[in-house]
């Protein structure tokens, strides 16, 4: 083998700056709405934020730099490796290239803890002593935890019930990283109390859970509050997957022609693509037939089968309203296994950016991701999160097009994380019990038709 199988980046060329693929769209972002119908204001966003993510938040710079002790806390992981799957293009007997970025090698397992760091990080700048949040499987949960310790803040999780039973070691990992973890909806917030009281066995949901902790932040002064996808400034954060992608690519002299990431709140994949689309917008020649996939499940296809409108941001509708695809925010997506991906919304920069045509999507059903993470562990060696073999199956379909064409393409998808808590979802997958969900059409053109009216 001459052509090397995992490209790594010393410790000095964790990239200085993130890249902000706001300072590239054709139109300024579309605003966040108030329940009044007007864009919201810094100063109501400041109960619940410190200063310096919200001017991330609204900003249009191109490159922010990173933190010094933001870039120090990323040595702990970063540079994740550029792996090339060698082993798993031999088993299609594709002539294309397959490449992934593996963002399972952090604390948490995933690409979260890329912004879960710098959150702590400005939160601690800005005198906050606890963070408050809210996690439906516990990925977020965990990295925030991890986040809060390396910057010595206490973190508070309100843990969706349901999950709190039933994926036990995700909320020990939060518990070992010294979180507090309370099942959602709790005896602790005005929002848990009330809803406990009209049913004691209320088993939660993550719009709950999100009233509880954006409760507890706006109700005290040491406290704020902190989101893991879907803002600009998530985005921003996660643009490190894509800039050291780049810069590993450069080590090899080839540039991808297709770029896949699984989308929930699009953090992950915004933070793979945007820096691709950086250089399509500068007019590099490389970048000019680039492709840029999001991949979402069959079951909760927010791209491709939502409507481009403004919705709130969780189900109870305490959030402001932002423009995104949506399927309705009191659509209740089936229980599927990739638990990242059940979100109605989606990031507004990834959903400007796809109505505008610089992005596709792709739907991809539930037992077909399976059947690709499991091809993918039995020649790669890594078990996949059932969010990232969205991704592979995504990933497998191009390679498999490729071999059909003779096309010797370079594909690149974002492994965002290890499956190692999600074992008991492989077990149902093994044992024939998972199923694959059809859209579900009619529900979510009756929660379509609860849409937000203003204006
Ligand atoms: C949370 C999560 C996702 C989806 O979130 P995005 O904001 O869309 O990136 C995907 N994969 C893994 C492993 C996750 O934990």
């Amino acid at each position: 083998m001459t052509e090397p199988t995992r490209i790594l980046l010393e410790e000095n060329e964790i990239p200085t700056h993130w890249y902000n693929v706001v300072a590239d769209m054709p139109h300024a972002p579309a605003p966040s709405l108030g329940a009044d119908g007007k864009p919201v204001s810094p100063e109501q966003m400041m109960a619940i934020f410190p200063t310096q993510i919200l001017e991330q938040e609204l900003s249009a710079e191109r490159w922010i730099p990173i933190p010094d002790e933001v870039r120090e806390t990323y040595k702990i992981w970063r540079p994740s490796p550029l792996m090339r799957a060698v082993r798993l293009e031999r088993a299609l007997g594709t002539p294309a290239k397959i490449f992934f970025k593996n963002e399972g090698v952090s604390p948490a397992g995933s690409h979260k803890p890329n912004s879960a760091v710098p959150q702590a990080f400005y939160n601690r700048q800005a005198g906050i002593k606890r963070l408050a949040t809210e996690t439906g499987a516990g990925q977020w949960g965990s990295s925030i935890a991890f986040a809060g310790q390396m910057f010595g803040l206490e973190v508070r999780v309100y843990m969706v019930k349901v999950s709190y039973h039933q994926k036990p070691y995700r909320r020990l990992m939060m518990q070992t990283w010294g979180a507090e973890v309370f099942a959602s909806p709790s005896e602790l917030t005005q929002t848990g109390r009330d809803a406990l009281a009209k049913d004691p066995d209320n088993q939660g949901s993550l719009g709950l859970a999100i009233s509880e902790a954006v409760e507890e932040a706006a109700s005290r002064s040491d406290t704020n509050y902190t989101l893991g996808s879907v803002l600009n400034h998530v985005l921003l954060h996660q643009s490190i997957i894509g800039l050291e992608a780049k810069k590993q690519f450069d080590k090899i002299g080839l540039y991808p022609d297709v770029v896949l990431g699984p989308c929930g709140g699009g953090s992950s994949f915004g933070g793979i693509a945007f820096p691709f689309l950086a250089d399509k917008a500068a007019g590099d020649k490389r970048a000019q037939n680039l492709r840029c996939v999001a991949v979402e499940p069959n079951s909760c296809p927010t791209l491709t089968k939502g409507e481009y409108a403004y919705d709130f941001g969780d189900a109870s509708g305490f959030t402001p309203m932002m423009k995104m695809y949506t399927l309705g925010h009191d659509f209740m997506p089936p229980g599927i296994h990739a638990g990242g991906l059940r979100y109605h919304g989606d990031s507004p920069l990834v959903s400007q950016l796809y109505h505008e045509g610089l992005l596709e999507a792709v739907a991809v059903p539930q037992l077909a991701t399976f059947e690709a993470g499991v091809l993918f562990a039995r020649t790669e060696g890594i078990i996949p999160a059932p969010e990232s073999c969205h991704a592979i199956r995504a990933a497998i379909d191009e390679a498999i097009k490729c071999k059909e064409t003779g096309e010797p393409k370079t594909i690149l998808f974002n492994l965002t994380g290890h499956g190692h808590f999600d074992m008991s979802s492989y077990d149902r997958y093994f044992s024939g019990q998972l199923e694959n969900y059809d859209y579900p059409a009619d529900a979510v053109a009756a929660s379509l038709a609860h849409l937000p009216k203003f204006g």
